[in-house]
């Protein structure tokens, strides 16, 4: 795969784990960028009690260019945006399946 660059390549490989990572989601045939952070590792267990009050586990915005070196996401990735969305489906976060305490 050609990346615009060496930041944008690292974000989108890599295990599920906490912190920065890029998202590639087909929205009706639309390839769509997301830079999404989390605060928790895939596995680590959810914070209970008073202290998961508020908590925020993920947060994303889209994303129209890269925020490294700036090309315009749509265009440098016309043709390969669905192996990249491929790609970072494994590291996508579902907390649905986790239970609240
Ligand atoms: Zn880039």
């Amino acid at each position: 795969m050609n990346f615009c660059c060496k930041s944008f390549s690292r974000i989108t490989d890599g295990v599920p784990c906490s912190g920065f990572k890029m998202l590639v989601r087909d929205h009706e045939g639309q390839g769509l960028f997301f830079l999404q952070f989390r605060s928790l590792d895939r596995e680590a267990p959810l914070p209970t009690g008073p202290a998961a009050v508020g908590l925020v586990f993920a947060s994303e915005m889209r994303l129209i260019y890269c925020p490294w070196c700036g090309v315009n996401l749509d265009k440098f990735y016309a043709t390969e945006w669905r192996d990249l969305s491929e790609l970072t489906k494994t590291m996508e976060l579902n907390l649905d399946h986790r239970p609240m305490k």
